[in-house]
């Protein structure tokens, strides 16, 4: 069993519901170890009210987490980071927030810091790009963490060959960093997009089939943008029907992670 969830929001990003005490609370009685909060990061001067939280509010979020750090340290490890995307017009940006926290993930949606989000359409060309993306922040040390690597199947309706490409790219980038990839939880609230036979976006089957000839590490992210998602075991019980058969190198206790 998991004992551990990084992948956590909270109603700072605006699409997401409950108070923080609330997913900690959760996250005890789901008997996890270690809580990682990873809110949306706001990027300067940019502004998505329904993606990500608020410049102003960054300061507050991270001084709440210290406190409730301490409040329950008896019983719960309370990690503060950011989901964050690669923009390389963020670099700068990003490398010194990472300085504030205790850990990013790199959860890619947009093309760009403002916009063009590849769930809406994502062409040969974007899937190449996303794949960039997420290897360039691994590649500056950014994060050891990537969240639903295979997020761009939202745009797709098959997996060919470019989205093979970007699979052997995001994949390459993590063992070469010793990161780990997340079988995303959440994926399986957007149903099945698929008619030719029972599939989701994500995760998605072909990515993670790439992903263990690599040998990658893989942990599981509920994603959570509610509390009690984090007591939904039976999401994992899908995901594992959805990945039956492939042999992935799962990581069950947050020692084994180097985040
Ligand atoms: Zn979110
Ligand atoms: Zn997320």
């Amino acid at each position: 069993m998991q004992t551990f969830n990084l992948h956590t929001h909270t109603y700072r990003c605006h699409h997401a519901f409950g108070y923080d005490e609330q997913y900690i609370q959760a996250a005890i009685d789901a008997k996890m170890e270690v809580i990682g909060f990873s809110e949306h990061m706001p990027y300067p001067n940019v502004e998505i009210e329904s993606e990500r939280m608020f410049n102003r509010d960054v300061e507050e979020y991270l001084n709440t987490m210290k406190l409730l750090k301490e409040k329950y340290k008896d019983k719960i490890k309370i990690l503060v980071g950011f989901e964050i995307e690669y923009y390389d017009n963020q670099k700068d940006y990003l490398l010194s927030m990472k300085d504030k926290c205790d850990y990013f993930i790199i959860g890619q949606h947009y093309k760009y810091f403002d916009g063009y989000n590849y769930d809406f359409y994502c062409s040969d060309e974007d899937v190449i790009t996303y794949a960039h993306q997420i290897e360039k922040a691994l590649d500056l040390g950014l994060t050891k963490y990537v969240a639903h690597p295979d997020f761009f199947m939202l745009g797709r309706r098959c997996f060919n060959e470019a989205c093979q490409r970007a699979a052997h790219i995001i994949c390459n980038a993590a063992i070469r960093n010793d990161a780990v990839l997340e079988i995303n939880l959440n994926g399986l609230r957007y149903g099945q997009l698929y008619f030719d036979t029972i599939k989701y976006a994500y995760p998605y089957r072909d990515f993670f089939q790439i992903a263990s000839q690599y040998h990658c590490k893989v942990c599981f992210g509920y994603d959570a943008h509610k509390p009690v998602t984090l007591l939904e075991k039976t999401r994992i019980d899908k995901c594992q029907e959805i990945l039956e058969g492939i042999h992935l190198q799962y990581v069950s206790s947050f020692d084994q992670l180097k985040i």
